[in-house]
């Protein structure tokens, strides 16, 4: 590996980098130009000045042209399933809260408890009616004061309000009754965390734009509601600090597949059933289906479970901002286009 020993060679014995090659790439290392001629030009703006860029919150930045989502009728019944779980984690949605958003949309966070990890996977919900059945499920010895705290209440909380079932004041509703809404497939995404993305204004995916676009999607007026799925797999599930270490392989000049594989880790270390269940929960079992906001067609049928347990009847893409506006909007980077062609070359994705 002649380009990885000059790299090293002026290191100090102690810092002793170890590269494992891990699964071959098809490409030799050594074809790999580390410096990418790009040593002499500035990093983009995006990088150096994160303060003039707004932290991604759901909706903002996001065009206001309500334009209905183009999507695509899919039909996995026919597929070789994927490796899936045989059965389904247990969620429990402990407790839910209204957020008003920066656009003027609502939407009601739920956190969920699980029977696999620790850790608070979210889901997003944007509309009325759609209801998670454990949240309201009644639990022993609670009051109805403790049922409102936990979110377990129709309507809407205001001053004074003492019962979590029968809301006295009842905003007027434009939204049409439950049956109706299951009956026109809701729009799901199944987003994973992505701090680098969403918080620190990295250029280098695009995981921000696309919680916005979702988040926009589902709340048009038209929108039959929607679910964001919010799973704290980080990193494609490697984690934030596997993620920043793949981050300076990637400045190395590998790409985001690359670099997962050479610290030994899946491209997608990602897995599904908790959405699955937690979509279960939240009433999308059974024939309903959703249509499911995604470019990926591997997530498809792995969002279905191993019984295929909710059907994904449509699948709706997500275009990158910028390839839709011309450059005009969403992220510039050098990086995010890397970042692009390696999710369509080795990833599968389809962008439209
Ligand atoms: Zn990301």
């Amino acid at each position: 590996m002649p380009a990885l020993t000059g790299l090293m060679r002026d290191l100090p014995s102690h810092a002793s980098p170890v590269y494992s090659p891990g699964p071959s790439t098809g490409k030799d290392v050594s074809g790999f130009d580390l410096d990418n001629g790009r040593s002499e030009s500035p990093p983009p703006p995006t990088v150096l000045s994160p303060a003039f860029t707004p932290p991604s919150t759901p909706g903002a930045g996001t065009p206001t042209k309500q334009k209905e989502p183009r999507s695509i009728l899919v039909d996995t019944a026919s597929q070789r399933p994927p490796k899936l779980l045989d059965t389904l984690p247990e969620v429990n949605c402990v407790v839910r809260a209204r957020i008003p958003t920066v656009t003027g949309a609502e939407m009601f966070l739920h956190l969920y408890q699980n029977n696999v990890d620790d850790k608070e996977h979210l889901a997003i919900v944007f509309g009325n009616n759609i209801r998670s059945r454990s949240l309201d499920a009644p639990r022993s010895g609670e009051t109805e004061m403790d049922r409102m705290i936990r979110g377990a209440y129709t309507g809407r909380l205001h001053p004074g309000r003492t019962s979590s079932r029968i809301d006295p004041k009842p905003q007027p509703s434009t939204s049409p009754p439950v049956d109706q809404v299951i009956q026109t497939s809701a729009l799901v995404r199944i987003h994973s965390e992505c701090y680098t993305g969403e918080t620190a204004w990295s250029a280098r995916c695009d995981c921000g734009e696309q919680l916005d676009e979702a988040a926009r999607l589902m709340s048009l007026p038209s929108s039959p509601g929607g679910v964001i799925v919010y799973l704290r797999q980080e990193g494609r599930g490697i984690g934030l600090m596997e993620k920043l270490k793949a981050y300076n392989v990637q400045d190395l000049g590998w790409d985001t597949v690359e670099a997962n594989l050479m610290l030994r880790h899946p491209a997608d270390a990602r897995s599904y059933g908790l959405a699955t269940a937690m979509l279960l929960d939240l009433g999308f079992g059974g024939d309903a289906g959703i249509k499911l906001l995604t470019n990926n067609p591997d997530k498809v049928r792995a969002v279905e479970g191993p019984n295929r347990e909710v059907i994904v009847k449509e699948r709706v893409a997500m275009v990158p901002l910028a390839w839709k506006t011309g450059g005009k909007k969403g992220i510039h980077s050098e990086e995010i286009e890397g970042y692009l062609r390696t999710k369509i070359g080795k990833m599968g994705h389809m962008l439209g």
